[in-house]
Formats: structure tokens, sequence, C-alpha cells
């Protein structure tokens, strides 16, 4: 696809152009596998030296379209679809780093991403330091060592809201001859493209924005294929030296800088562990991605509007939210989301966790939900769920105070909202 075309229309067109007399939306091939007339044009598949589908785990039509309409959008070389968020940022890391390696993470990131790698990857023998987003670039640095084979952080953090300091953390990366991947679920490509802030690798749980419905769960990896694994072919020999699992290719060898990562996750991990996305889920993200530039536009019209009045209620306390003049991530935001950051923000009542609770009871719209960055408002209070195990001391140090209100601002009319919440606010 003409890589000029602008995001509107890439979230029409990219990703599948039917050929005469084909169906001109996309086909959901619910196939999982593919005949060939003889055993060696199959052979040829297994040892990737021809391109073509033979079995739905490894790779799937509708999958691989969806996957190129979001590469696009990305402006990456590559892509796959995963069979959610967590899939995604798994096989990401795991791809490049694996037992006796390090990786450096941002500490505000997704519960479930903090739980992946200090929990379980560390039993797989992968150990995580994390770093404040906000650290100096000496502190930064100073995390690395020689087994450090990748940085993570997300471009808004969730449920932190914290901005990140992308290009910060892809110059600390880089001196050290490793990647940055980030997971740009709350942004969005509409919102932020990390590539061009120097980022090497995107993901995406595309449950949140991408679907927006709360229809399908799902993730995605995009290669913007500028990282040069080459050059440091010593720290990732799983894509610099040949493969016995597939007759010794040599993944850069045989396809690139732009396609070394994401062939070798499927051929290797994708085989290995299988948390596909199916052709059906697929098909829902893809009508999800045809209106999420007007989505995201709308969210973020709401979230401000939200904010903003929030902002100006006496029962309020804080409220956080980047759009805000006075927020912390203000200038970052300005920087690196000129155009709009996300749906969510957070804000704390002066009655604290009592308030928080009686507050939500008499919301209408807002539902109480885990999910967040849907087409629905809906809203969670973690210290009395997600986190509920957690002490009011525990909450505060991991930025979680109990007072904390996760608002997702849905598409409905901001002044529906505004009428909602202030009834609610009248409650407390
Ligand atoms: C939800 C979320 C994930 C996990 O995605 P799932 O699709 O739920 O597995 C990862 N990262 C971020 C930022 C998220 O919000």
């Amino acid at each position: 696809m003409d890589s000029k075309l602008r995001t509107e229309t890439l979230c029409i067109q990219a990703g599948y152009t039917p050929g005469n007399g084909e169906p001109r939306q996309l086909p959901i091939i619910q196939s999982t596998t593919f005949q060939y007339a003889t055993s060696e044009d199959m052979g040829k598949l297994f040892d990737l030296e021809a391109d073509g589908y033979f079995y739905s785990r490894l790779a799937n039509p509708t999958c691989d379209a969806v996957a190129a309409k979001i590469c696009a959008l990305e402006g990456g070389s590559a892509a796959m679809l995963t069979g959610s968020g967590q899939a995604a940022n798994f096989m990401a890391v795991f791809n490049i780093a694996g037992c006796g390696d390090h990786i450096i993470a941002s500490s505000a990131i997704y519960g479930g991403s903090f739980n992946l790698f200090s929990v379980t990857m560390k039993k797989m023998g992968l150990e995580t330091t994390f770093v404040d987003p906000d650290c100096t670039e000496a502190e930064l640095n100073a995390a690395f060592r020689p087994n450090t084979k990748a940085v993570f952080g997300e471009t808004i953090a969730n449920p932190a809201l914290t901005v990140l300091d992308i290009e910060k953390f892809a110059r600390a990366a880089h001196a050290h001859g490793v990647p940055l991947i980030v997971d740009n679920t709350f942004a969005t490509p509409v919102n932020c493209r990390p590539f061009q802030w120097g980022a090497d690798i995107v993901t995406h749980s595309t449950t949140k924005y991408m679907d927006g419905h709360g229809a399908t769960l799902g993730g995605v990896i995009v290669d913007s294929g500028k990282f040069d694994w080459t050059k440091h072919a010593g720290k990732f020999p799983g894509l610099c030296t040949p493969d016995d699992s597939y007759h010794g290719v040599t993944y850069t060898e045989r396809f690139g800088t732009g396609g070394a990562f994401i062939t070798k996750c499927t051929a290797q991990l994708m085989r290995d562990f299988g948390c596909v996305q199916s052709p059906q889920n697929a098909f829902i993200l893809n009508l999800g991605l045809e209106s999420l530039p007007f989505r995201m536009k709308q969210h973020c019209a709401n979230a401000q509007a939200v904010a903003e009045y929030l902002q100006g209620h006496e029962k309020v306390k804080w409220v956080k939210y980047c759009g805000l003049k006075d927020d912390k991530y203000y200038d970052l935001a300005q920087k690196y989301l000129p155009n709009g950051s996300c749906g969510v923000i957070s804000f704390g009542l002066y009655g604290g966790r009592q308030a928080a609770e009686t507050f939500m009871k008499h919301l209408k719209l807002g539902s109480i939900e885990t999910h967040v960055a849907d087409s629905r408002t809906c809203c969670l209070h973690p210290a009395s769920s997600t986190h509920r195990q957690m002490t009011d001391a525990e909450l505060d140090a991991a930025g979680v105070g109990a007072d904390l209100i996760r608002l997702s601002c849905g598409l409905e009319n901001a002044r529906d909202l505004i009428e909602d919440i202030g009834q609610a606010l009248e409650n407390v």
C-alpha cells in the first residue's frame, strides 16, 4: 500500500486488496489447513523456502490481512497477530531474550505485563530491572548489564497514565545495542507512532481501542525493520545464527532486517506456543480498525471535557489526565501525542476510599468493569477490586492510591457523561 496514505485511509483500505470478482469485505478464512498438490510443494513451505499457508496456527490469510493493516498504520516492516495483548508482549520479549538474559522495563506498566516479567518470566530464567519512567538518562544507563537484551515501556501507561519519553528510552537502548519495545495500546497509531521516535518493536492489546467495542481479545506485534540485529549478532544468536528447527535457516540472512524478527516469532514461537488469534476475531478487529481514527477523536474529546469538569468540582481532590495543562505529563504529551492521548483518566475524591465506592455506585452510564478503552464508559476502583488484597500503604507504593478511580470515557455524548458524573457526585 502507498506509504504516503493517511491514517483514515489506511484504516479502511490497507491490508486487503481483492482481485477481480473477489469479496469486497475481508473474507473470514475459517480453515485450519490448506491443501497442496505434492509433498514437495509443501516441503518448501516447511523449509521457509516458499511463501504460503499450510496450518492456521502458523499463519492464516484473514489474520495476515489485519496484521498488514496495523503494520501500515504503525509504519512498520512486518507484523503478526496474537491471541491477546499478554501473548504479544510475552512473545515480543521472548523472541530475543530467554534464560540467562535480562531486560529493563518501565515500572509504570500494565499489571499483567508487570506480573509477566517479575514473576512468570523470572521463573523462566529472565530477569527484569524496573526503572521509574521519569528517571534521568544516567539512571537509565546504569540499569544495563552485559546480558540486557531489550528495553520495554508503554506510550501511555495503564493505569498510571504516565507518558513515556520514547526518545530518552530509545537513545539508552541503542547506546547499549538493544531494541526498545513499546506497548502502544492506549495511544494507538492514530495518536502516536512510536517508530517515528526511535522505538524498534511495537505491541498492542487490540482488545482495547483497536477493537473498541469490547467484543474480542487480541494482540499484535509490529517490527519497524530498523534495528540491525547483525550489528549486535553476539547478543541475538536466535536471529543471527542458523535455526536447527528450520534446516539451518539464519533469519537475518534469509529475511533481512525488515523480516527476521516477525518471521522467527511466527515460525518458532507461534509454532511452539500456539497463542493465535482466530480468523473470526481478526475479522471483528478489522471492523473496529475501520472507525478507529473517528472513535479516538471522540474518546479524547470526552475525556478532556470530563477531566476539566472534574478538576473544577469541589468534591474532587485530584485529576490525572495528560491533556490538562497542569498535568505532570502535559509537556511530554504535547510532544508525543499532539492530537490527543486516550479516553482514560484517573481521579480521587476528598472522601477517599469510601467516597469512591459511593460515587461509583450512583453512576448510571458508567458501569463497573475491569475493562477499559471501549465504546461504553466504564470505571474501576482498584483498591476495592483488582488490588483489594493490598493495604493502603502498599497501594500508595504501587501508585494506585486507595482513593483512585479509573474512568474510561466511551463514545457517549460528553454532556450526558458529565451530567451523570455530576449526579453521582451529589450523592457523595
Ligand atoms: C490490557 C492490556 C494488556 C493485556 O492485553 P490483553 O488483550 O488483555 O491480554 C497489555 N498492555 C496494556 C497496556 C493493556 O492495557
